[in-house]
């Protein structure tokens, strides 16, 4: 996200403290011809790891997976400086890190092609490693997004091209340097900083590159999928959401009604459960508790254990969510500090219509709309209501209603009773403008792949 510090051609990227508006790094940026260096020497290793034995390759991401867990800490405090995360999301981010890097591993040695019975001959399918895969990574969990997207194509026997996000280069540049040090093969893992529409459009139109995944705005996604078009280059998308959280009035509406689901990372989560819809006999008790809620919300220093919830990425990011949520506008409002720092108080907006704004487009900050509704219809109808389709959850004690409205809304990733999106080992992506493409999960390898088929023929040349 370019700012007011990042014009698009600057050579240079500001890495700031959203927490202090101080200046954490200055990291020179890459440009076209970084990119094009990087995809040559990225293909000459990738040739090398592509014929690799999968065990290897296992054993080298295992390893790799150790240092990481050895650097966690420092990777961790990296994450709080330069995205303002709190200290110990940010240590379980460095170990989501480390175990898809274990996962991933794994995932080398079971990657496995088929035979095929085909009368006359032998069939048989080889899964074959991309090439050079670029991925683009959003700022909002720069470590852990940076890591779906590159571990699984390493596992598969692919090389990567990392571009963070301008603000949050960081933490992508120290796992480069530790995959290194654990013994991966140089230039396999490289990491270019750059800008969205210098560097990442580079990498994104670069013949050399086979593959994009990419996490980001639904915008930049539609661009970057154009692109790729041209090239008839297969894509990932990982986009935004204004998702849903259900709540019937059977609920535990205390545990329904937790604001963490809309203000973990302030709210910057393309999950978080950002429109609280609840049935009409209960909006008033889950009113009061969101009130009660927000009040005990402690917003600050985000290095500090006891923080509830720290600041937004930069100034152009906080302005856009005060743009939905101004003062005066009808709202249950924690508080936050003043300056300096990026800060904004959390929020759930109590005057908004099914079809305004602020309750269709993501936000992408702290602040939550409430709206009510009649029945199960109601609530499906309501909740698929949204160009989005990325996650929600249903709060119901009855299993058969739940079902039923999870059958009923469109969206890659429902909970039941639960506001828990992310698990490594289970599949996540978007429906709708949400994006495209599924990562992690028991098929994180396989995007990465693109399938062969060989016949051999076993009846000779006629006798
Ligand atoms: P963004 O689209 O502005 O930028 C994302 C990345 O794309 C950055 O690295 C940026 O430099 C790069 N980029 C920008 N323009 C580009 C271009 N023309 N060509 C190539 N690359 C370009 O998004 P953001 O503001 O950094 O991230 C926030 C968005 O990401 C939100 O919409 C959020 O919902 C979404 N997101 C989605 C998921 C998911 O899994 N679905 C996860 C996290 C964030």
């Amino acid at each position: 996200m370019p700012n007011e510090f990042q014009p698009e051609h600057a050579p240079e990227l500001l890495v700031l403290d959203p927490a202090t508006e101080e200046t954490v790094a200055v990291v020179p940026a890459a440009d076209a011809t970084d990119v094009d260096r990087a995809v040559v020497r990225a293909s000459a290793a990738q040739r090398s790891w592509a014929v690799a034995a999968p065990a290897d390759r296992a054993r080298l991401l295992r390893r790799f997976a150790d240092v990481v867990d050895a650097h966690a800490e420092e990777l961790a405090q990296l994450e709080v400086r330069e995205a303002g995360h709190l200290v110990g999301d940010a240590r379980w981010e460095a170990g989501n890190v480390r175990d898809l890097l274990l996962y991933a591993a794994g995932g080398a040695e079971r990657l496995l092609g088929r035979q095929i019975p085909v009368p006359g001959g032998w069939d048989v399918t080889f899964l074959e490693p991309l090439g050079v895969v670029g991925v683009i990574a959003p700022w909002n969990f720069p470590m852990p997004i940076a890591a779906w997207g590159s571990f699984p194509a390493l596992a598969a026997g692919n090389a990567v091209l990392l571009k963070p996000a301008e603000t949050t280069p960081l933490t992508a540049l120290r796992l480069a340097e530790l995959a290194l040090e654990a013994g991966l093969p140089e230039h396999l893992f490289q990491v270019l900083p750059g800008h969205g529409r210098v560097a990442g459009r580079a990498l994104v139109d670069h013949p050399g590159v086979a593959k994009i995944v990419f996490t980001g705005s639904t915008r930049t996604g539609r661009e970057i999928m154009e692109r790729c078009a041209r090239h008839v280059k297969p894509v990932t998308l990982e986009l935004g959401g204004k998702s849903p959280s259900i709540v019937f009035a059977d609920a535990d509406l205390r545990a329904a009604a937790d604001p963490s689901s809309f203000l973990d990372n302030a709210g910057q989560d393309c999950c978080a459960r950002t429109r609280v819809l609840v049935q009409e006999s209960a909006y008033d008790e889950v009113h009061a508790l969101l009130a009660e809620a927000l009040a005990a919300v402690v917003v600050g220093d985000p290095a500090d254990e006891k923080t509830g919830m720290g600041p937004l990425i930069s100034r152009a990011q906080r302005d856009r969510v005060r743009a939905y949520a101004p003062p005066g506008a009808p709202a249950l409002r924690g508080t936050a500090p003043g300056g300096p720092g990026f800060w904004f108080p959390p929020t759930v907006l109590t005057g908004e219509r099914p079809d305004s704004a602020a309750a269709r487009e993501e936000i992408f900050g702290p602040v939550a709309v409430l709206l009510s509704f009649t029945d199960e219809q109601d609530a499906i109808r309501l909740a698929n209501d949204t160009p989005y389709g990325l996650s929600g959850s249903v709060w119901t004690r009855d299993v058969g209603r739940a079902l039923r409205v999870a059958q009923g809304v469109r969206a890659g990733n429902l909970s039941v009773n639960s506001h828990a999106s992310v698990r490594y080992w289970t599949p996540f992506g978007g429906a709708k403008q949400s994006g495209l493409g599924r990562e992690l999960g028991p098929d994180a390898l396989t995007a990465f792949t693109e399938t062969k088929n060989v016949f051999l023929s076993t009846e000779g040349p006629a006798q």
